[in-house]
């Protein structure tokens, strides 16, 4: 049956709500038995430079394909796999995959993989990079990691020093989703970020010519400030990528240039054709 999603609004308890944790509760059981059965997947969003919308990477977004209940969204599952730990084998996972498939592509694509706050904390995240990379035989310059801000925000230094580990071996770090939670200016000096991806939710803003968003306006100035690059995500429109060309973003990853695909279609469009507008989907995904 279908969900409808209600966005920012209030509600009072309703019937679905008990539905919805009973859900939750079967999901820690059903990640668990997902784990070796081949039920999750990942697909392929192109990152493009704003100028001439060439490819410069792609990054990697997590599926999982229930059994029961189809192809359900990170943003749902991920909760639960940090709060149970599952998300450190199903991160492994997905960093091996992505580096795998990657190894296939023109060795000027980047592939990004987000990594949880999780995978930080009572693991070995940067020899679990090392041996993604070192077996999928791609060279470190080819990987980036994604990681928010919550990284920095916990109280001891092991996360920190894991990244500066990570990056000393050749991987770039990007700050994804920048511009959340409890954003400040002072932690982009905890950690010299390669890349900035300025967070979604500030570009859907942007609806009409002539639109402006002051407070995207002022990251953009800092980012070029401290002259770390930006990529925005979320472009949905040929205005919001004129507004934020016009702002001298570098990086562009939306909607509009292309959607999140599958292994064999991101292959095709970097592989055979060079192009996006001229691909056959075997893998699509809504707009919502
Ligand atoms: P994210 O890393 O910020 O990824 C960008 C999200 O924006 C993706 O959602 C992507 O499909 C979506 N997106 C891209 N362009 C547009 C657009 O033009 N409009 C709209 N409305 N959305 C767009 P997705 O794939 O649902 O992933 C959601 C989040 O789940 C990711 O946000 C990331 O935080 C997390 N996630 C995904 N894969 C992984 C993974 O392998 N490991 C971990 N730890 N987290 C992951
Ligand atoms: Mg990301
Ligand atoms: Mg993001
Ligand atoms: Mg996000």
């Amino acid at each position: 049956e279908a969900k409808t999603k209600s966005r920012g609004s209030f509600q009072a308890f309703r019937p679905e709500m008990q539905l919805k944790s009973e859900w939750t509760k079967r999901m820690r059981t059903d990640l668990l038995a997902a784990i070796g059965t081949d039920q999750f997947f990942l697909v392929y969003q192109p990152i493009m430079k704003a100028s001439d919308q060439s490819i410069v990477g792609v990054e990697a977004l997590l599926r999982w394909h229930h059994p029961d209940r189809g192809i359900i969204s990170p943003t749902e599952f991920i909760p639960v796999a940090e709060e149970t730990g599952l998300i450190i084998p199903i991160g492994t996972w997905a960093l091996q995959r992505a580096c795998q498939t990657a190894r296939s592509w023109p060795s000027n694509i980047k592939i990004s993989v987000n990594a949880s706050i999780k995978q930080f904390e009572n693991n070995n995240l940067a020899g679990v990079v090392r041996d993604a990379l070192t077996n999928a035989g791609l060279p470190p310059e080819r990987l980036k990691l994604e990681v928010t801000e919550s990284v920095l925000m916990t109280e001891n230094s092991v996360s920190i020093n894991t990244l500066k580990e990570i990056q000393n071996t050749g991987v770039s770090i990007i700050l994804d989703d920048f511009g959340t939670g409890y954003s400040s200016l002072s932690y982009i000096n905890t950690f010299s970020f390669d890349f900035i991806k300025i967070d979604k939710s500030f570009i859907s803003r942007i609806c009409r010519p002539g639109d402006r968003e002051p407070i995207f306006e002022a990251i953009m100035g800092m980012a070029q400030a401290i002259r770390i690059p930006v990529t925005v995500e979320g472009v949905e429109t040929v205005h919001q990528l004129e507004y934020i060309r016009g702002l001298g973003c570098e990086f562009v990853q939306g909607y509009l240039l292309a959607k999140p695909m599958s292994e064999t279609d991101i292959s095709r469009v970097l592989i055979y054709n060079g192009g996006i507008s001229n691909y056959r989907s075997d893998y699509s995904e809504s707009n919502n």
